[in-house]
C-alpha cells in the first residue's frame, strides 16, 4: 500500500517524522529518497526528536553513519549513503541493523537483502512553493497497516 501526502512546510515534515517515529522499533529500517534538499534530513530530525534523541540530528554527510542515544531506549541509526554504491558497502559500516532503530538518506536501491521489512519514504519537491510529494510504502510482512498510522491528523 502506499501512502501520498503533501507536506507544506518543514513543520509539518518533521510532524511527519514523529508519526513515523511512534510506529517504529529496534530493528526497523527507513529509506529516505529525494535530491538535494527535499527535505530527508529534515524528516529525520522529526523522527529523533520524538525518540528524545540526545543533541542534535543533522545530515551526516562527512560521517556516513552517526548513532544516536535516544530517551526512548533504543538508539538511532543516521545513515548517508551518497557516498556508497552499494549494499555491500553500506553492509561494510557494521550497522548494528536488529538493535537500532535505521534511517538510510539516499538509500534507495541500495539496500538489497539488508532486511526483510523496510519503509521507503521518496521524497520531491514541487516547482511551485515550498510544499514536498511524500510517497510511503511500506515492504515485507511488518508493514500491512502503514497508512491510517500515517496520514496527518485532521484539523
Ligand atoms: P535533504 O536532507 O533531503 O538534503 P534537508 O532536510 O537537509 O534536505 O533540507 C530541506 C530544506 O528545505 C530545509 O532547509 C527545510 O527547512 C526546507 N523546507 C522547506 N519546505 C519544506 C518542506 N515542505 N519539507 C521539508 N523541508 C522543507
Ligand atoms: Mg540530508
Amino acid at each position: 500500500m502506499t501512502t501520498r501526502l503533501t507536506i507544506p512546510d518543514a513543520d509539518a515534515m518533521e510532524a511527519l517524522g514523529a508519526r513515523l517515529a511512534a510506529l517504529l522499533a529496534a530493528g526497523d529500517l527507513v529509506v529516505l529518497d529525494g535530491p538535494l534538499g527535499a527535505g530527508k534530513t529534515t524528516l529525520t530530525r522529526g523522527v529523533g526528536a520524538a525518540l528524545g534523541v540526545r543533541g542534535s540530528v543533522t545530515s551526516p554527510t562527512f560521517v556516513l553513519a552517526r548513532e544516536h542515544p535516544t530517551e526512548a531506549g533504543v538508539p538511532l541509526v543516521h545513515v548517508d549513503a551518497y557516498r556508497l554504491n552499494s549494499a555491500v558497502e553500506l553492509d561494510d559500516l557494521d550497522l548494528d541493523y536488529d538493535g537500532a532503530i535505521v534511517v538510510v538518506e539516499w538509500g534507495a536501491g541500495k539496500l538489497d537483502g539488508v532486511a526483510e521489512s523496510w519503509i521507503d519514504v521518496a521524497i520531491s519537491r514541487a516547482a511551485a512553493d515550498d510544499s514536498r510529494a511524500v510517497t510511503i510504502d511500506g515492504h515485507g510482512s511488518r508493514w500491512g497497516e502503514l497508512d491510517a498510522a500515517l496520514a496527518a491528523p485532521a484539523t
